[in-house]
């Protein structure tokens, strides 16, 4: 493993981190052995969320003790300046420590986001002030737009920015990345697995690493998948021709519209379990059809309770028709049925 400066903050992390999103599901000793085999393994960069229900205090309980050997990152999605202040301070408490080494406010994607953001005496004039008080040591963002990504580095307001990156979704290594190193800034990958489509971790890990810069976090939920990551670091990066066009064949296959499983658009006001119904057609392609439709049964028999309501529709960061979608997952799902059937 090796350790790098995030840009020009002052920090220095592992080549790669860990996200604390999948840590959730976990019970807590469980969680605390994913967590203390990362640090055992050589991973100092543990990035989480307030919004990740239970994560920071997992995180917490296990590095409490170990915090001047790590870089803590949070994150917060309150939009006035007193609730991310809060949020800042229940996010030390959880973590167990007096401050962070980075915190960002979360999934900045619309104009009413960013106006919160940069307005005077807004959001982030707010946590630069916690930054002088000693209680951060870097203040940065997470977007999934990349116009607003481009618009947050381009305010000069950050050190960092955390932006989804992967084989499938590589527009950020031609303009974000750029312009991001222009500025000196840190540039933290999220969704390297492109919020779980990507089956293969060792491609996207060939893919990653041509970009020793953008640091990947991604969420990790056992032992044997610690392992897994960090051991592809402890081997040089070797891409041929055929990764290439395994990439490509897989991006082809994938196209643009798809759901990442970040689940932000939930909970359903009428029960419909979105984010695995949304990831029908992916689990389909992956497992015989009886399989498939025994897998997804509880979760796709939610689906003819959508009302198309639309309230799930602005929480999506990639603007999916999410009821549409849902209703064509339901449809193939049902022709599975009947193909099983008989
Ligand atoms: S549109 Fe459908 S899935 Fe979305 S919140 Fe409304 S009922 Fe739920
Ligand atoms: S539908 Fe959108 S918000 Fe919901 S899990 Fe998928 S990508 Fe995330």
């Amino acid at each position: 493993m090796q350790y790098l400066p995030l840009g020009q903050t002052g920090l220095t992390v592992s080549e790669v981190g860990f996200g604390g999103i999948p840590i959730i599901r976990l019970t807590s000793d469980d969680a605390q052995r994913v967590v203390r085999c990362a640090f055992d393994r050589g991973i100092t960069f543990f990035d989480t969320a307030n919004a990740y229900h239970d994560s920071e205090d997992k995180i917490g309980r296990t590095l409490g003790g170990l915090r001047d050997q790590v870089v803590l990152a949070s994150k917060t999605m309150r939009r006035t300046s007193d609730e991310a202040l809060a949020q800042l301070e229940q996010s030390l408490r959880m973590l167990r420590t007096d401050h962070l080494d980075l915190y960002q406010p979360h999934q900045v994607s619309q104009e009413a986001d960013w106006e919160a953001l940069t307005r005077p005496g807004g959001i982030a004039d707010t946590l630069l002030a916690a930054k002088e008080q000693g209680k951060i040591r870097c203040l940065g963002v997470t977007s999934h737009s990349l116009d607003m990504a481009l618009r947050l580095v381009e305010s000069g307001l950050f050190g960092t920015i955390q932006f989804p990156f992967n084989f499938i979704e590589t527009d950020a290594a031609e303009r974000l990345h750029p312009a991001a190193r222009q500025r000196g800034m840190g540039i933290i990958v999220m969704k390297p697995f492109a919020g779980g489509v990507i089956a293969d971790a060792d491609q996207a890990f060939r893919f990653l690493r041509q970009y020793p810069d953008a640091i990947p976090i991604p969420g990790l939920d056992s032992v044997a998948g610690v392992e897994q990551v960090t051991g592809f670091y402890e081997q040089p990066n070797q891409v041929n021709d055929a990764d290439r066009a395994e990439w490509a064949r897989v991006a082809a296959e994938v196209g643009s519209v798809f759901c990442r499983r970040c689940e932000y658009c939930q909970p359903c006001p009428n029960g419909v379990l979105i984010t695995p119904a949304m990831g029908y057609p992916i689990i389909a392609s992956r497992m015989s059809t009886d399989v498939a439709v025994n897998f997804a049964r509880r979760a796709m028999e939610t689906v003819p309770d959508c009302v198309a309501c639309g309230e799930c529709l602005p929480r999506c960061p990639y603007e999916l028709a999410i009821p549409d979608i849902l209703r064509r997952n339901y449809a193939l799902y049902q022709e599975h049925c009947r193909q099983v059937a008989g």
